[in-house]
């Protein structure tokens, strides 16, 4: 079910909402062969919506736990991005008007943009991770490149 706001309804009484939204109604297209955001779990969101004048008005919270490789050990970890003063104002006229359907506004664009511009371009399992430095440290320096000298000797195995 997308997070949708009744314009009819806006308009005699201030809107409570809340629930959660599933992660694949949310498609944030998260996953890609370099991404280090993994996957998205179900988004909560807590929000009170109002009307003034011609746009809509929304403040509330919104949280999402993230699956992520850390940018520095490249362990996995789960960062929760927690918009606990989120705000946004939808306009109903204009160039930049939100899309009306029926009567109803569907919050979640506004949502997937916002959460998209917030994702962390270097996820951290934390601030202080000293990543890989110590497997850097153990490992001699003549072993950078083992793995195509042993991929030649396979290639030669594998043709006699
Ligand atoms: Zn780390």
């Amino acid at each position: 079910m997308p997070v949708t706001i009744h314009l009819e309804k806006l308009k005699d009484e201030d809107l409570h909402l809340s629930g959660e939204l599933p992660a694949e109604d949310l498609r944030l297209d998260l996953g890609g062969t370099h991404d280090l955001i993994r996957s998205a779990k179900d988004l909560h969101y807590e929000l009170d919506v109002s009307r003034a004048d011609n746009s809509i008005l929304i403040q509330g919270r919104l949280k999402i736990e993230l699956s992520c490789d850390c940018a520095r050990c490249v362990q996995p970890f789960t960062y929760t991005m927690d918009l606990s003063n989120w705000s946004d104002a939808l306009s109903l006229s204009g160039a930049d008007a939100v899309e009306v359907k029926g009567e109803y506004v569907d919050l979640t664009p506004s949502f997937r943009e916002d959460i998209l511009l917030r994702l962390p371009s270097h996820p951290l399992c934390d601030e202080s991770c000293q990543g890989l430095v110590f497997q850097q440290e153990t490992l001699p320096a003549e072993d950078e490149e083992p793995s195509d000298a042993w991929g030649a000797l396979e290639d030669w195995k594998q043709q006699k």
